[in-house]
């Protein structure tokens, strides 16, 4: 799993009191560890990467234009003296931008560019040394200053910016003791000086990374607050869509499936067939064994019609009070009629009492039906209208039936009736 991915804070639970406690906290009192501090390193390593890298490329090549331009300005034997530790800069520069073309083992991050700030801080410094006189002290302060324009854009871990700004500090001191020019006090003061200066840096180089990682900090909890959302979103449509008493869809989900299913042109794909199923005599049967009976028989009568459609590609839904509506895409009119018997035969094997039922003891079912042919274009009102028209004859002609609506030759429609 990439590491951006693994920003999703829902998929590590421990991960939220954790960063919701980082919130929690005084600003400058954040202390990233564990999880968040690999996922906030992965998270900035790239953009961390990239100026490492300019800032060695920029370096290297003001070090040879500084050599190549002191060749043309200053006498050839100071100008020479530099060239030497001038060179020093680019393989140190290029290496640590070899090393952080792709991400490495910290060691080997912060140890390569460690390595190469000493090795470039040393290189300024003994151009000076190399070079003498006036170069001496202002190569010095030029190696002080591309420390710190290091410690400032690089949002590197603090104890790698304490690391460049000790090396720094210690190569004046170390250099200005030596230095013929000064007197060793007036060395430690200078040093002095400047550590005041570099410490202000690392400080609000801190402060920087801080607000950074806070950002960070929100950015995953906003992360989390919009999948719960999302989640609870999610949920909350399904409830809309679903209905409450057989868990199957309602009327409304029926609708969209429905619309979608047709598209534009009012054709389902390749035919479809409507099975409008509704109980008979239900209402006897809230009479007799009371609506809480009357609910777990409709509970009892969805389960069964689901047993008998495909689940993977036939629809069902609660289409009224005791009313299931059934969508057979792709189907002809014998498989469609033939599903339908399977459905009315089941209920009546399922022998469920409706003792007041004039049809039967037990729950029958009726079924109109009505299929659409790949080339016809109906739509599904339509077409539901047809199924409801072989319901409402299904109901007139005696109940627990099956009666399929289709037109004749002449234009008129019959119904054919299976039991
Ligand atoms: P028919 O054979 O003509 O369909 O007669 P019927 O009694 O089934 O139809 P009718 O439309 O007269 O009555 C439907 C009954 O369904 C009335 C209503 O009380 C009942 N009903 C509707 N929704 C629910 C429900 O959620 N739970 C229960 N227990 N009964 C319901
Ligand atoms: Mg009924
Ligand atoms: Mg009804």
């Amino acid at each position: 799993m990439s590491d951006l991915k693994r920003l999703d804070v829902q998929d590590d639970p421990a991960l939220s009191p954790e960063v919701d406690r980082l919130l929690a906290c005084r600003t400058r009192d954040i202390r990233l560890k564990g999880e968040v501090k690999r996922l906030f390193r992965a998270r900035v390593w790239s953009q961390t990467a990239k100026i490492v890298r300019a800032w060695m490329i920029w370096v290297a090549m003001l070090d040879v234009l500084t050599l190549a331009l002191n060749m043309l300005v200053l006498p050839t034997a100071v100008a020479q003296s530099m060239l030497l530790p001038g060179a020093i800069i680019p393989p140190a520069a290029i290496a640590v931008v070899l090393v952080w073309r792709k991400p490495r083992p910290s060691w080997l991050e912060g140890g390569s560019l460690i390595t190469g700030m000493f090795l470039i801080l040393l290189s300024v410094a003994l151009v000076g040394v190399a070079a003498g006189g006036e170069f001496y002290e202002r190569q010095l302060n030029v190696m002080l200053f591309v420390a710190i324009t290091a410690i400032i854009i690089f949002g590197i871990p603090l104890a790698w910016t304490v690391a460049i700004a000790a090396l720094a500090l210690g190569l004046y001191l170390v250099f200005q003791v030596q230095n013929p020019a000064i007197e060793h006090g007036s060395a430690v003061a200078g040093t002095l000086f400047f550590a005041s200066g570099i410490f202000a840096t690392v400080a609000a180089r801190r402060i920087m990374t801080i607000l950074a990682q806070k950002t960070f900090l929100f950015e995953l909890r906003d992360r989390r607050r919009v999948a719960e959302l999302a989640k609870a979103n999610d949920r909350l449509e399904l409830l809309a869509k679903t209905d409450p008493l057989t868990g199957i869809a309602n009327r409304r989900w029926m609708t969209e499936t429905l619309e979608h299913l047709w598209g534009n042109d009012k054709r389902c794909l390749d035919g479809a067939a409507m099975l409008m199923c509704d109980i008979d005599h239900f209402k006897k049967l809230n009479d007799h064994l009371g609506h809480a009976q009357g609910d777990r028989c409709l509970v009892k009568v969805a389960r069964i019609i689901q047993e008998n459609i495909r689940r993977d590609r036939d629809h069902l839904a609660r289409y009224g009070g005791e009313e299931f509506l059934v969508l057979l895409p792709g189907v002809t009119e014998e498989e469609a009629i033939s599903v339908a018997g399977r459905i009315r035969k089941s209920i009546e094997a399922a022998a469920l009492p409706n003792p007041g039922s004039r049809v039967s003891r037990s729950v029958t079912l009726s079924i109109g039906v009505a299929v659409q042919t790949a080339d016809e274009a109906t739509s599904p009102e339509q077409l539901q209208g047809k199924a409801d028209a072989a319901l409402y004859l299904a109901k007139q002609t005696g109940r627990n039936r099956v009666l399929l609506h289709q037109p004749d030759a002449a234009g008129r429609k019959h119904i054919r009736s299976t039991r």
